[in-house]
């Protein structure tokens, strides 16, 4: 049975592309927060495909959804309209509080789409110079992985290799209100932000930043744009990241737990003075907004609402963090940090205890699955359909795996 794993792992090795090093665990099968692996061992899914299983995996209402679209059709293109894009958006503008939203597929090309979006309405609305452009980013930052989106990455591994890259971004420094001050020109048209940085290792801005971020954005003309691609849709026990400091952006990035668990489905939302900068022909995606994918972020987020799983995430993700804090009492200084909001925790454990990869390869070995972000955080963010039952025994493993670390 060991040899069906090795074997599986054996063929993406050989005819995969190498850009990736999983964690040599091959998945067969997945209902809600478990996964069974090919020799039918079972795992407590901690992760969440970085975010994207918020509604747990395979969850029956979503299932049933793509099932009755895959009787009637999946795919027109954009070159026609279908009768589930409509009621899609309207959910979605309702939900979010935007007059309009652009369907693309990944998060990385919905971050592409703010970006065009926000030049254009840079050179309409603001009357910068044709060319001059300039958008504001945060060191540290990840938005995908698109050429021009690593034009603007900090993370030397994430570029090297890779130019030319597109210019007109400039950086600053993560909750840093006088470093943005000090980044801007008179051509910055936009700030592009995530609410909490995700790859970075979970990092939470001080309190009061995107208030500040907020004015100054209003005051200067810049439009804020919210990259909720992670944080989004109920992952910080709110349905936006951004309603933690009562602010509203110009324009929102969601993906990953917009496709319902099942389908890669992501938008950019904004109200209409600046989405309409985008007229026919400035922007498109054969399989956006397509008419599976519609139905299924429909019923995803009708499931999101009607199972409240948002006010849940918002209740257990304390609980998961107090498991976590307690875990980090034991350890001492080993571990130096737990931290998130809702059901999005990084823990930061001392080089000491060896690197965070091999934390998470034990703890795999265990029946858990987690993620490693960067040499130290281990990152958990399980669907939002957790059990305090589950947390319980994952961090149970958890603790267990970093006691036997420290020995
Ligand atoms: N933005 C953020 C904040 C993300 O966390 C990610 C993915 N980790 C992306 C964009 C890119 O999404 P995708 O992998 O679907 O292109």
């Amino acid at each position: 049975k060991e040899g069906t794993t090795q074997a599986f792992i054996g063929l993406e090795q050989r005819y995969g592309a190498r850009n990736y090093h999983p964690v040599p665990v091959v998945v067969d099968r997945a209902l809600d927060c478990l996964v069974w692996d090919v020799q039918g061992r079972e795992y407590i899914d901690m992760m969440g495909a970085y975010s994207a299983v918020s509604h747990g995996h395979l969850h029956p209402r979503v299932v049933a959804a793509a099932t009755r679209q895959l009787q009637k059709v999946a795919v027109t293109s954009r070159a026609y309209h279908s009768n589930t894009l409509g009621p899609f958006l309207e959910k979605l503008c309702s939900i979010a509080g935007f007059d309009r939203a652009l369907p693309m597929n990944t998060g990385a090309e919905a971050v592409e789409t703010a970006i065009k979006l926000a030049r254009r309405w840079g050179y309409r609305a603001k009357g910068i110079a044709d060319g001059q452009a300039e958008i504001l980013v945060a060191r540290g930052n990840f938005h995908g992985r698109t050429n021009t989106v690593i034009s603007f990455s900090t993370e030397e591994d994430y570029k090297a290799g890779f130019g030319p890259f597109t210019p007109g971004f400039h950086h600053f420094d993560f909750g840093s209100m006088d470093s943005i001050r000090a980044a801007a020109t008179a051509n910055t048209c936009a700030v592009l932000v995530e609410p909490i940085q995700g790859e970075a290792g979970v990092i939470v801005p001080p309190a009061g930043f995107f208030r500040e971020l907020r004015d100054w954005c209003t005051q200067n003309k810049v439009l804020l744009v919210d990259d909720e691609v992670q944080a989004g849709l109920g992952r910080t026990g709110k349905w936006f990241a951004f309603e933690h400091e009562g602010i509203r952006p110009d324009a929102l990035i969601l993906g990953k737990a917009l496709g319902g668990g099942l389908l890669p489905v992501s938008a950019v939302l904004a109200d209409a003075p600046v989405m309409d900068v985008f007229t026919p022909g400035s922007h498109g995606s054969t399989f956006g907004g397509n008419a599976l994918a519609a139905a299924v972020a429909l019923e995803g987020l009708r499931v999101l609402e009607e199972e409240r799983l948002v006010e849940r995430a918002a209740e257990i993700g304390p609980y998961l963090m107090e498991r976590l804090r307690e875990v980090q009492r034991q350890a001492g200084p080993l571990v130096r940090d737990v931290r998130g909001r809702g059901l999005w925790i990084g823990v930061d454990i001392d080089p000491a205890l060896g690197s965070a990869r091999r934390i998470v390869e034990k703890m795999a070995e265990r029946g858990v699955l987690s993620k490693e972000t960067h040499e130290t955080v281990i990152r958990f963010a399980p669907p939002l359909t957790i059990t305090t039952a589950l947390i319980d025994k994952a961090v149970g493993i958890f603790a267990e795996v970093l006691a036997e670390a420290r020995t």
